[in-house]
């Protein structure tokens, strides 16, 4: 029985993983990659640091929970600790088991891997950009935007998103795809900045605070998250809305109206800022608010509760202004107006359809002998090590069943 020649298009997270799996499993791998080096998105990951699992990953943390369920049966984030174990990585677990190196590099990642690569004797081929794959028989030809072109029994697209195109990963995957007959899934970027139509941007720029944080549609709550959230002058960021963003965006580019709604006050009961007021009934608006909520966002809630002097006394409100500033400050409703592009992006929703993928496999149920890893398919995760655990997985399923015998006839 001969090897099976696998050639991987994409050395990023789960092409590697991909590459060093089927050479472990016997095939002969060449990787084409069209950076000068590998893994280039993967040292931007977890600020520099690689938040490269999370202990505490579930399916529920994607948008196709079916889909992912066996590739992260197989190789779960334990078994990812123990392969970068293996390599030299220490696990260092942190809040919300958030997983990074214990050297809280993401340049030892590929260190490791340029290591193990070598080590196995894997060819990496760079500056070299595939285009296009033809099928012939039981075989397939690999052609690069040089003019170059490979032969193989087994190709694995690992070409990522189009998230932070600068890395390497433009979408260039998705039109691969499409040639070969995949259905690809409209592309959107997730885990992003959202843009928000509030005329008091400007009072708002620069605060960056916790904050209870709820995605509302239909005057529905859809997700509630809290942590740090950071205003600029085109809207609103931070962890808690990164994780809120992919669910926003989906129904904003279904004409859907979203607003982001901020609860500035959480700790204490309305009637008890009600009873504060009552307390303080001779003192300007503005000041009444110093020690319930950050200073910055004085002004700007006091303009959304329509009382135009912000030295105005609480005694001289009217009732409907009150009420209005009390409700506010636990229900402040911005609404969404789209998303910073894939420059800005995490991660990209969309990607080639799941429908025409083997979970068991990452195998192509069209065209046998094709298999698909990590973002270049339809799937996405939430922020916190899941991306990087699905490429991982996926590119493990999709290497062990590329190095196996040739039936791709
Ligand atoms: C700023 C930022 C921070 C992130 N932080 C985290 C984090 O901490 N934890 C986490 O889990 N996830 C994180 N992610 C997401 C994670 O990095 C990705 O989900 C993951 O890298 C996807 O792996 P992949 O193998 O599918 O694609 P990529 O890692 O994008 O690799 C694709 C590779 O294919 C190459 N390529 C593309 N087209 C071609 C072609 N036509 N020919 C040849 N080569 C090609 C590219 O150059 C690239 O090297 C982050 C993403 C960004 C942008």
């Amino acid at each position: 029985m001969k090897n099976n020649k696998v050639i991987v298009i994409g050395g990023g997270a789960s092409g590697i993983l991909a590459a060093i799996t089927a050479k472990r499993n016997q095939a002969d791998v060449a990787i084409i990659e069209r950076n000068s080096r590998i893994g280039k998105k993967i040292l931007v990951t977890g600020n520099g640091r690689c938040n490269f699992t999370n202990s505490l990953t579930s399916v529920l943390d994607y948008n196709n929970p079916e889909f992912v369920s066996y590739g992260l049966s197989v190789f779960n984030p334990q078994r990812t600790m123990s392969f970068f174990n293996e390599l030299g990585i220490v696990p260092k677990i942190e809040n919300e088991g958030k997983t990074y190196p214990l050297s809280e590099q993401a340049s030892s990642i590929i260190d490791v891997f340029l290591y193990e690569l070598k080590r196995l004797n894997i060819e990496v081929i760079t500056e070299a950009i595939a285009f296009k794959i033809i099928k012939k028989r039981n075989e397939f030809e690999v052609f690069l935007e040089d003019g170059r072109s490979f032969i193989a029994d087994k190709v694995i697209i690992a070409t990522g998103g189009k998230a932070m195109p600068k890395t390497g990963s433009d979408g260039s995957g998705y039109e691969i795809a499409k040639m070969l007959g995949h259905k690809i899934v409209p592309v959107f970027p997730a885990l992003v900045k959202l843009k928000l139509d509030s005329p008091y941007l400007r009072h708002l720029e620069g605060i960056k605070m916790p904050a209870i944080v709820e995605l509302i549609h239909n005057d529905q709550v859809i997700q509630k998250e809290s942590g740090d959230v950071l205003f600029g002058n085109y809207g609103i960021s931070g962890p808690t809305i990164l994780q809120l963003s992919r669910k926003a965006m989906d129904l904003f580019n279904k004409n859907q109206k979203v607003y982001i709604k901020l609860i500035l006050v959480s700790q204490i009961s309305k009637k008890d800022v009600r009873e504060r007021f009552n307390q303080s009934m001779n003192k300007p608006v503005d000041f009444s608010l110093i020690g319930l909520i950050n200073k910055r966002y004085i002004s700007a809630i006091i303009k959304e509760a329509k009382i135009d002097k912000q030295n105005t006394l609480v005694k001289d409100l009217t009732e409907k202004q009150l009420n209005k500033l009390i409700n506010l400050l636990f229900d402040w409703r911005f609404l969404i107006k789209g998303s910073k592009s894939f420059h800005d992006a995490q991660v990209t929703a969309g990607g080639v359809s799941t429908t025409q993928i083997d979970p068991m496999t990452m195998e192509s149920r069209i065209v046998k002998g094709l298999f698909f890893t990590g973002e270049v398919m339809d799937i996405d995760g939430r922020c916190g090590g899941y991306n990087l655990q699905w490429a991982w997985s996926s590119g493990y399923l999709a290497g062990e069943s590329a190095a196996k015998e040739n039936d791709n006839d």
